[in-house]
């Protein structure tokens, strides 16, 4: 049987996985809504990669980032927990050895990763604003009623890119509504919202950071063309979106639980593990911790946000 090592990226928007063989080789693959249910999603997921994969490969490594990958880790059964930063630059570079700088847009988050030969010299997340995210995206696409995947299209045939105040969504929205009722025609409008996703990102994320070529692009966003096109037409540098631009973070987990195989032997078999979660507040003291306990087939595997570790009993 051949050896195969699978990835999970969790986010709270989206959550994609896929399986790799022992050359790193992409053997399965899946995006998904995440839709407020981790372990729901992971499930769905782990269901659609065991049949991509079939019978031929025996599973040998897990590993898990994103926002809730502690809680999947716990769930898989892996000590291979990493973060975003790790996962993607791992990702990435196992692809494009001599990428200089990573742009991300995801669906609530963004982040910039700069390297050297292959190591992380910095790095900036964003988290707080979503004026430059995939979510802003889609629900001012909503508003001005133009389908999120004709967005980049549109966007293209534009040459007069409508300028949008796009420092906080706040701003972008009430400045938006005014440039629709003042008769601006939508693909300019389309095209300055892609161009002011750029903006914001350079304004923020990348805020003094030394961008260099060769540069990728990735997350859910990268596949908006009109957002390429003026990261091309701001930076003056070539773009490269992978096809697996939203998979490398995916990716990159997957390679690094490599570095944690044992003997043992994973399952693709996760609809059973009863997994729950029970939070309460503890009054064991003043403090009150608000505290999570997570349980796998009704057994206590772990607990957060207990000061102490009377907490844990409570
Ligand atoms: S977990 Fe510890 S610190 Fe927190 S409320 Fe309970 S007893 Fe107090």
């Amino acid at each position: 049987m051949k050896k195969c090592y699978l990835g999970v990226d969790i986010g709270s928007i989206s959550t994609k996985g896929v399986v790799i063989d022992e050359n790193n080789k992409i053997i399965a693959s899946e995006y998904l809504w995440t839709e407020g249910n981790p372990v729901g999603a992971v499930k769905r997921l782990v269901n659609i990669l065991k049949k991509q994969v079939g019978s031929d490969y025996v599973l040998k490594g897990i590993g898990t980032t994103g926002s809730a990958r502690k809680l999947i880790g716990l769930m898989l059964g892996t000590k291979a927990v990493k973060n975003e930063i790790t996962a993607h630059a791992v990702g990435t570079t196992s692809l494009y050895p001599d990428v200089r700088t990573i742009l991300e847009i995801g669906g609530q988050d963004s982040k910039i990763i700069l390297l050297n030969h292959g190591i992380i010299t910095d790095y900036a997340m964003n988290t707080l604003c979503a004026a430059g995210t995939g979510a802003f995206l889609s629900s001012q696409a909503k508003r001005i009623g133009v389908d999120i995947n004709e967005f980049g299209s549109m966007a293209l045939e534009s040459n007069n890119p409508v300028k949008i105040a796009a420092r906080c969504t706040v701003f972008a929205e009430s400045d938006l509504i005014h440039k629709a009722q003042s008769g601006y025609e939508i693909k300019d409008i389309v095209a300055g919202l892609c161009k002011s996703i750029v903006l914001n990102y350079l304004n923020n994320v990348g805020k003094g950071k030394k961008i260099k070529g060769p540069i990728i692009f990735q997350g859910g966003v990268s596949k908006n063309k009109g957002v390429v096109k003026y990261f091309k037409e701001v930076l003056d540098e070539d773009i490269i979106v992978d096809e697996n631009s939203h998979l490398l973070g995916a990716l990159g987990i997957a390679i690094i639980s490599k570095k944690y195989e044992t003997d043992k032997i994973y399952s693709f078999d996760v609809n059973d593990i009863k997994f729950v979660t029970k939070g309460h507040e503890c009054s064991g003291c003043s403090n009150n911790c608000e505290i999570l306990k997570i349980f796998k087939n009704g057994e206590m595997i772990d607990a957060w946000g207990n000061r102490c570790s009377k907490g844990v009993n409570s």
